[in-house]
């Protein structure tokens, strides 16, 4: 239902920041280092081997100072879970999401990865555990080689070939006439929406994260590549965390735990079985979209 539908714009153009950055962009690098929010603190360490746990517990944020944007958010991701996050536009999904990137600090409470506060970890190396496939994720102008070595820099050409063929992408990849040295322009073109999408699970598939984020397709897709996102997309999530921002009954009902938003508060939290039982908002939305599903059919 379109109130769930929403690009990650900001979101997507930090982490693409991020991700021209890792490639060497020196001007990006230029305006991260300006940024005094960007700066780590100085007992931060590096963390490496994250199993996976995320923690926040009594989160306050706001972008402005009047107004609170996220209000006492608490909830325990364990290692290897699917996170759904689920509400309307301007919910706060995102936010939570920029939060445990650390585009932004809480105004109150804390944020732990494998029980280390968020703030004694340096947001590189953070970063770098997380692997993020989003709705718009940017292609680079070179070839469709690179674009998926852009997930870990030192990968040989067979790694680059072995995660298109594990995201189902090899297959279309082969069928261009340049194959794997098929330039994109900026704009992915050259290639489909969906096409895209693979290559960009490819290239989280190469970079082997502990964490992913992931923003669930809204835009119509043709049905077979579909199936290739979902197969590949599971693939991916197995024993990695994942935070979905989701907008399909499907994928939310298989979530281990269901994070329900509106105006910046989490108003229900379980499992798909746990949050039917309560018969409130979530019970609501699921007969929502079981009747509208019900009217299509
Ligand atoms: P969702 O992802 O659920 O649609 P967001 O986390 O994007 O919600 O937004 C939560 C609230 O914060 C909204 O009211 C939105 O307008 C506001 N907001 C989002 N990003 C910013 C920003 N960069 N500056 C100020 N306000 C913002």
């Amino acid at each position: 239902s379109r109130q769930f539908t929403r690009p990650l714009n900001d979101l997507a153009n930090q982490f693409n920041m991020i991700l021209s950055a890792v490639a060497g962009a020196e001007r990006v690098f230029d305006i991260i280092d300006q940024s005094e929010e960007e700066k780590d603190e100085q007992y931060a360490n590096r963390i490496s081997n994250v199993k996976g746990d995320v923690r926040f517990e009594e989160v306050d944020f706001s972008y402005e100072n009047d107004q609170p944007t996220l209000q006492n958010i608490s909830f325990q991701a364990k290692p290897g879970e699917t996170i759904a996050l689920v509400g309307p536009t301007g919910a706060g999904k995102t936010t939570i999401i920029s939060l445990l990137s650390r585009f932004y600090e809480p105004t109150k409470g804390g944020i732990y990865i494998d029980d280390h506060p968020l703030q004694d970890v340096t947001r590189e190396s953070l970063r770098s555990q997380m692997g993020v496939v989003l709705q718009d994720s940017t292609m680079f102008h070179t070839t469709i080689r690179e674009n998926i070595r852009y997930g870990k820099l030192e990968a040989t050409d067979e790694e680059v070939e072995e995660a298109a063929r594990l995201a189902h992408a090899d297959e279309f990849i082969r069928q261009l006439p340049g194959g794997y040295d098929t330039v994109l322009d900026s704009d992915g073109h050259g290639v489909s929406h969906g096409q895209r999408q693979l290559l960009s699970i490819a290239r989280a598939m190469i970079a082997d994260p502990s964490l992913l984020i992931l923003d669930e397709a809204t835009s119509s897709i043709d049905t077979v590549t579909e199936m290739k996102i979902n197969d590949a997309l599971a693939k991916l999530m197995k024993n990695r965390t994942s935070f979905v921002i989701a907008h399909r009954l499907n994928t939310i009902r298989s979530a281990d735990l269901i994070l329900v938003l509106q105006e910046g508060r989490i108003i229900e939290k379980g499992s798909h079985r746990e949050l039917v039982k309560q018969n409130g908002f979530y019970a609501d939305l699921v007969r929502t979209q079981m009747a509208e599903n019900q009217a299509l059919s």
